[in-house]
């Protein structure tokens, strides 16, 4: 996860004469050098998964390959996960600008300032709530690259198998801890979850794998009886869930 503090805005022309749009102005939205969408005003916010990095040739949305995400918001911020799609279907290649954090996060003051005076742009009430699929794309991503389980169902035995040690768990415990967060998402993975992301270092359960060194993971919060999503960056996803569902 990768929180969004300080989004920019840049205008610009891009050449599309193909569609007949006469001088079209376009702004591309960045984080430090990164464009994270290259149109605010064409990209098709309304569907999910959007297309963020638009074909910069003829400006319609899907003629370029790749460059999706999906879009869903919490009470303070709107959040870029995974395209949710078939993973068969590699024509929806997630955009690159959120592979190597697993998510990127915005606050939805600054989503709805952008929307403000662009009809394509929905305010952030209108985007869907945040899901337990959702969730798990992001928790799952937020893995180190080099010890990151390929599903979420798979993530509590992948870890099993590999983890050496966590800050105060054995191996089994931190196994039932996972699986009881797997649980959660699974049955929740179409509706929403209540509660929001929160910041905080130092506070998470680590996990050190075997190999390589250096590559440990903020795996949750709150306790192994009651634990939360940790999404990287130093985030998670602080909820209560239901003792029955
Ligand atoms: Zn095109």
């Amino acid at each position: 996860m990768f929180f969004v503090e300080h989004p920019k805005l840049e205008a610009w022309n891009p050449n599309v004469s193909y569609l007949g749009q006469t001088n079209p102005q376009w702004t591309r939205l960045l984080s430090g050098d990164r464009v994270l969408t290259n149109s605010l005003e064409w990209a098709v916010w309304r569907e999910n998964p959007v297309q963020v990095v638009l074909c910069e040739i003829c400006g319609q949305d899907g003629c370029a390959a790749g460059g999706y995400v999906h879009v869903s918001r919490t009470a303070q911020y709107v959040v870029w996960t995974s395209p949710q799609i078939d993973e068969a279907d590699d024509w929806y290649d997630e955009a690159y600008a959120i592979v190597p954090r697993g998510a990127l996060l915005f606050r939805r003051s600054d989503w709805d300032e952008w929307s403000r005076g662009r009809t394509a742009m929905p305010p952030s009430e209108e985007l869907p709530p945040v899901t337990g699929r959702v969730l798990g794309d992001a928790w799952r991503l937020g893995m180190p690259a080099a010890n990151r389980a390929d599903k979420l169902v798979e993530l509590p035995d992948f870890v099993g198998e590999r983890a050496v040690a966590s800050d105060s768990l054995t191996v089994n415990e931190l196994q039932a801890a996972l699986r009881g967060i797997v649980d959660q998402l699974v049955r929740r993975a179409d509706i929403p979850v209540p509660g929001d992301f929160v910041h905080g270092d130092g506070q998470a359960e680590t996990v050190y794998f075997d190999v390589p060194l250096g590559q440990e993971w903020q795996a949750f919060r709150g306790s192994p009886e009651a634990p939360y999503p940790a999404v990287g960056g130093g985030w998670a996803y602080e909820t209560e869930w239901p003792n029955s569902a």
